[in-house]
């Protein structure tokens, strides 16, 4: 009877969602801390507030009296993990790049656009629920900054960092609104007005769109590349670079960017690349995800995953299926054409980037064709192992490498003391196989210990 009484306690505390300040242990899991550390077996992690008080053996680390606690001996503690490139103004659906396939003629972009926005706090929900507990949105129109705010008003959110619109060398007319997610910038001065107009809203960074297209004047582009790098910097907000070419990530480095938000595509990086990208701190952001979930729905060769089909958006899913179902001639000529994804190249640089010791951020850029909001982590995670990574390196670049894009690695991304008690509780080891970063027993948020079903459904109730 006592034994039951105990489980059932430990059932009910793991499932109470305060942070009253109440002192909370998690009691005899393993800590794998995203430093890359060995992991810690039998560990007390203590959470006092919104905070880590105390991590260590469960031998010499001692919880105080009248401490609520989560047994969590049989499983593995990781910090929240950090998807560190997604896009809120994107659904992850058939229509939400009508640039790429334009579909407007069945569904307006409008109608996209405001479906979005009335499911945000359910996309929330997702990424929470998916043991993401941080996203950076690398770019989007201004109400990026409104989802920021609506992620700070409630409880079932990852910690959201943004950048407003991107700035591009091209702004495609099928995203044209009155809040256009890119604007082409034409010259140095624009670039510091624009640059200028977004610092009002205190963005987390600054987004560069530095598409390589035919007879692009790069070099040109790199002359209002450098005044919005300057003028950022000069108001202490960091910058990301989209350059999945290898000469434009290098140059985009060159010029001052501190983040690359993809991996690169074209070439092998050489040993200049690999020293400048160490030399300068810059974080490489992985995104193997997004080519594989465009080729998916393009091609109608969808395999979803088990926790797509538990927490992806079933309007996004649905919606994959509608491209087989339209008739001839509503379909561009070359949807069908589309290869699967090569990697082999990205793959090979994540490597050697990796080897050299150069900071890796995981990210998925959900929200894409395919990318589902949430579970598309996972997936990344999966693929960044399929490139050779080991799955501690996996870890650390899922979190700590996050934080450091989110410019917050001082209170974000590893498991220590005064750090946010922001955590992932699993039921599998995942450093087994990374595919058991899945397996979510409970997700912690600012030191609130959450049911991961129960996000899921409170944010669906509250819609
Ligand atoms: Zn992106």
């Amino acid at each position: 009877m006592r034994a039951v009484l105990a489980v059932l306690f430990t059932a009910l505390s793991a499932l109470a969602s305060d942070a009253d300040g109440r002192i909370t242990a998690l009691v005899g899991g393993t800590v794998i801390d995203g430093t890359g550390a060995e992991p810690l077996p039998d560990a007390l992690v203590l959470i006092d507030g919104t905070r880590i008080a105390a991590v260590g053996p469960r031998s010499t680390t001692a919880a105080p009296g009248g401490a609520r606690v989560i047994d969590t001996r049989g499983k593995w503690i990781i910090p929240g993990l950090i998807d560190a490139h997604i896009h809120f103004f994107q659904s992850g659906g058939l229509y939400t790049r009508p640039d790429i396939i334009d579909l407007r003629g069945v569904r307006s972009y409008a109608d996209e656009s405001a479906s979005i926005r009335r499911r945000l706090p359910v996309t929330l929900a997702r990424y929470l629920a998916s043991g993401v507990t941080s996203v950076v949105d690398v770019g989007g129109p201004y109400s990026n900054f409104a989802v920021r705010a609506l992620a700070r008003r409630t409880l079932l959110a990852p910690r959201v960092a943004v950048a407003g619109p991107l700035l591009g060398t091209y702004a495609p007319e099928e995203l044209e609104s009155e809040d256009p997610p890119v604007i082409r910038v034409a010259s140095p001065e624009a670039a510091r007005a624009l640059v200028r107009r977004e610092l009002a809203y205190k963005p987390d960074l600054v987004k560069l769109w530095l598409v390589e297209r035919l007879g692009l004047d790069l070099a040109a582009e790199l002359d209002w590349a450098r005044a919005a790098i300057e003028e950022s910097h000069a108001a202490g907000v960091r910058v990301v670079a989209h350059a999945t070419q290898r000469e434009t990530a290098r140059a985009a480095v060159l010029a001052g960017v501190d983040v690359l938000a993809h991996s690169v595509q074209d070439r092998r990086v050489d040993d200049a690349f690999v020293a400048l990208l160490k030399a300068r701190n810059v974080v490489y952001t992985t995104t193997f995800a997004v080519a594989e979930g465009y080729h998916e729905v393009l091609s109608q060769s969808v395999e979803l995953s088990d926790i797509e089909r538990r927490l992806g958006d079933p309007e996004a899913i649905a919606s994959f299926a509608e491209l087989g179902a339209l008739p001839f001639g509503k379909v561009p000529f070359w949807v069908r054409l589309q290869p699967p994804p090569n990697q082999r190249v990205a793959f090979a640089n994540l490597r050697r980037l990796q080897a050299a010791g150069v900071a890796i951020a995981a990210g998925s850029d959900a929200g894409n064709i395919g990318t589902l909001h949430g579970p598309a982590l996972h997936r990344e995670l999966e693929l960044m192992a399929e490139a050779g990574l080991a799955p501690m390196e996996i870890i650390v670049a899922a979190t700590h490498g996050g934080a450091r894009v989110m410019g917050r690695e001082s209170e974000l991304g590893t498991i220590e003391a005064g750090k946010l008690a922001d955590l992932v509780v699993l039921d599998a080891d995942p450093l087994a196989d990374i595919r058991n970063t899945r397996r979510i027993y409970r997700v912690v948020k600012g030191g609130v210990v959450l049911d991961p079903e129960d996000v899921l459904a409170a944010a669906l109730k509250s819609q």
